[in-house]
């Protein structure tokens, strides 16, 4: 690919639809273009039969659909996949799919690497390269969609599609690439790309709080906050964001989210690390905090990796905590370990980063 081709991968619908009339086309031209690629996988302009042979040469000497290199793939045990991708400059980013029985999930990153050091993650231990662009966000939901497919592996809700859910909990802080996130998420939603309702698409964030109150105005889908403690002291050293966003404003920012929108319930996450946030005076805590808030709480057993000092909380404990969420009435879900042979569960995401630099803007 030359410099000066456009690459259309990075366009949504609005944008495609800018560039064709650019080229003195109709509109609609998008909508034709975004079949081909998302739903019918076609990457050659000259199998897009219902353009004009005019246009797709001009597309073919003009644009191009550059897309991640999948250059590994594992698959664990349990039937996770897990996908090595080459960006430019030897970088490289992780994504997973998760089969269960009745759903496809795809797992997807949307940085390389991260700046929020987490002191739980692995992820943030390599340090941050680069947003992705949308095409790189987007690339991953079609390169697992089209892989699995040729593999006939199929959702059994949707028997045209593998993948049924995306959640953006890979490499990366989502809400500090406001834009291209939510680019890359209204393609997914789009009935001409993948069709997924809103309830489908989750974002995760560790709390970027004013992002928090532009997305509701940006676009639709799940919320998901990587809590993982009940007071600021822990959670400033567990999730350092916190610092800057404590968590009376994440609170607000959240109850705001679900504001007038009886649909809307906010996933709490919540990592268990032995004898750290693990205790019944924490899950006290939290119930404390989330009062009033529609809440659903995902435990996450910790996820060790090389050079992590936390361990795992203990079954019991883990199943204490989670009794005294559900007493409260608070549905609580303690999160299977998916992956983790392959190095593919929640925070085992790594990649490979080159040219790490530190610290990020924040919108
Ligand atoms: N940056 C976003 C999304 C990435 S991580 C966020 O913080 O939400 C997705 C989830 O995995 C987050 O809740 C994160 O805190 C959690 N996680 C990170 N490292 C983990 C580990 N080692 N074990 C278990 N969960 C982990």
């Amino acid at each position: 690919m030359t410099k000066r081709m456009i690459n259309l991968l990075n366009l949504d619908q609005e944008d495609l639809a800018a560039f064709f009339t650019t080229l003195g086309e109709k509109s609609f031209r998008a909508t034709q273009v975004l079949q081909w690629i998302h739903q019918v996988g076609i990457t050659d302009f000259d199998k897009m039969t219902n353009l004009s042979k005019s246009l797709r040469q001009r597309l073919q000497l003009e644009t191009c659909l550059a897309f991640p290199t999948l250059v590994n793939q594992q698959i664990s045990q349990d039937g996770t996949y897990k996908w090595l991708l080459q960006l430019d400059n030897n970088n490289y980013i992780e994504t997973v799919f998760i089969p269960e029985d009745d759903r496809g999930t795809l797992c997807i990153s949307s940085q390389i690497g991260c700046a929020l050091e987490c002191s739980f993650c692995a992820t943030g231990k390599q340090g941050f390269n680069r947003n992705l662009t949308v095409g790189e966000i987007i690339g991953q939901l079609w390169l697992a969609e089209q892989t699995l497919r040729q593999e006939e592996i199929f959702c059994q809700t949707n028997p045209n599609r593998a993948i049924s859910n995306v959640v953006l909990m890979g490499m990366g802080e989502p809400l500090a690439n406001f834009n291209n996130v939510v680019k890359a998420v209204k393609l997914m939603q789009n009935d001409f790309c993948y069709g997924l309702s809103w309830r489908r698409v989750t974002i995760s964030t560790a709390g970027i709080v004013p992002a928090i109150s532009r997305l509701k105005t940006q676009c639709s889908a799940n919320l998901a906050i990587s809590l993982h403690a009940p007071n600021d002291e822990l959670r400033n050293q567990l999730v350092p964001i916190n610092k800057k966003y404590p968590l009376n404003q994440l609170m607000a920012a959240c109850r705001d989210y679900v504001n007038h929108d009886a649909r809307c319930r906010i996933t709490f996450e919540y990592v268990m690390l032995k004898e750290v946030n693990d205790t019944p005076a924490h899950a006290r805590a939290l119930l404390k905090l989330l009062r009033g808030i529609p809440a659903k709480i995902n435990l996450i057993p910790f996820n060790p990796f090389a050079g992590s000092t936390y361990q795992r909380s203990t079954p019991e404990a883990i199943e204490q905590f989670r009794d005294i969420l559900m007493q409260a009435d608070v549905l609580t879900v303690t999160r299977k370990t998916r992956g983790d042979d392959i190095d593919a569960a929640c925070g085992q995401l790594a990649g490979k980063i080159q040219n790490r630099r530190q610290p990020m803007i924040f919108i």
